[in-house]
């Protein structure tokens, strides 16, 4: 198969959908592989890093999206390069569409077969190409917590790690799943004082098992909550509900509970944010202040390292990648419901209940 691999032309967007490695085993399984010239700049990855592992390189996204029978990217395709897909051709990458009409008129318009990448499902009932960058977001958010709570940046002047004689910061995360884990992990390497909540017992058990001695885990009441951030210096939003806005955990009149000058990361903000106060921002102007409290909400964490983040998506969407490289959509997605469930858009169709229902397009 021809797999074409255009340069990412969201503003900010840094991150591209074919690392160098999974280049290499395309061709070793016998594929033709097209880069577009600087596609993985952003990434770290020179077109000479692509020609070695075996890439051809074309100028421009036209080119590409005319040669390839399939485009591998990492952000939903843009206006113009919706324009260029054409029916029988395989588009993987993240769409999103329930919230976006217009992209899914457009990729239904095109005749193409749009396998989204937060759809598809692994056997635990997870999201397996959704984690990874749950995973980076989540070892990032005490990263930008802690230069949140540096004086200079508005925060409280806390050291999370204390010094011998001064102890630690206290942090609070709530959500235990993919961003939670992660965060405390790195918090607790920090040297800060962690404590983990969650509505979910069997998660808090998991937790306990694995990492108890590393931090602490309290089940998510309302009471816990605004106890535990009232003793915070930095409180991660971490939590979820599959298809819907995250939950308000924290209402603008609590702020005034919290230490002045702490940390609110709230990771959740791409699904509206867990704390009243959060608006998304950007990483150009990451934080602003209510009431005192620090709040950082970039929505798209993971584009701060766009290297760590394009190596992790294509580990996780390479076997993907080959499966429908090797054997062709149709037989890929019979042979494995995972790959199946990533299925958005085929021939004209719209093919996901979840975002047909959202759209009020019939499936
Ligand atoms: P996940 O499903 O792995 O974990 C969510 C956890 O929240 C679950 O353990 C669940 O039991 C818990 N939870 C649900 N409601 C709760 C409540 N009221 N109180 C306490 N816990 C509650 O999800 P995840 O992959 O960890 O993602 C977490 C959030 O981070 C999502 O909103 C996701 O979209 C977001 N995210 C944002 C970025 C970014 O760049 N801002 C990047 C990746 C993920």
């Amino acid at each position: 198969m021809h797999i074409g691999c255009p340069t990412e032309i969201k503003p900010q967007e840094y991150r591209v959908g074919l690392t160098p490695n999974a280049v290499h085993e395309a061709v070793v399984h016998g594929h033709t592989v097209t880069v577009q010239a600087g596609a993985g700049v952003g990434a770290g990855f020179t077109d000479e890093d692509y020609v070695a592992a075996g890439a051809q390189i074309a100028g421009t996204a036209e080119e590409i999206f005319a040669a390839a029978e399939m485009i591998v990217k990492v952000k939903e395709p843009q206006a113009p390069e919706r324009a260029m897909l054409r029916e029988g051709q395989i588009l993987f990458t993240y769409l999103h569409l329930a919230p976006d009409p217009d992209q899914t008129r457009d990729l239904m318009h095109s005749g193409a077969t749009c396998i989204a990448y937060e759809t598809v499902t692994d056997d635990r009932g997870g999201l397996p190409l959704l984690a990874p960058m749950s995973e980076v977001a989540g070892r990032l958010a005490p990263q930008v917590g802690a230069w949140t709570l540096q004086k200079a940046n508005g925060g409280r002047g806390v050291l999370l790690g204390g010094v011998p004689g001064v102890g630690p910061g206290r942090v609070l995360v709530i959500g235990g799943g993919v961003v939670g884990t992660q965060a405390a992990r790195i918090a607790a390497g920090m040297g800060a004082d962690v404590t983990v909540l969650d509505r979910s017992l069997p998660r808090l058990r998991y937790l306990d098992d694995v990492f108890g001695g590393v931090f602490r885990t309290a089940y998510a009441s309302a009471g816990n909550t605004i106890d535990l951030a009232r003793q915070a210096d930095m409180i991660v939003g971490a939590v979820l509900i599959p298809g819907a806005a995250a939950p308000k955990l924290l209402s603008r009149a609590q702020l005034s509970e919290l230490k002045p000058g702490a940390a609110l990361v709230d990771v959740a903000i791409d699904q509206g944010g867990c704390f009243e106060t959060s608006h998304a921002t950007t990483h150009e102007d990451p934080v602003y202040e209510v009431d005192g409290i620090m709040h950082y909400c970039v929505a798209n964490m993971p584009g701060a390292v766009p290297r760590t983040s394009t190596i992790a998506l294509g580990n996780a969407t390479m076997p993907f990648m080959l499966a429908l490289a090797d054997k062709g959509w149709r037989a890929a997605c019979e042979a494995d419901p995972h790959l199946l469930a990533g299925l958005n858009v085929h021939a004209g169709r719209l093919t996901n209940y979840a975002v047909g229902r959202a759209l009020g397009i019939d499936v």
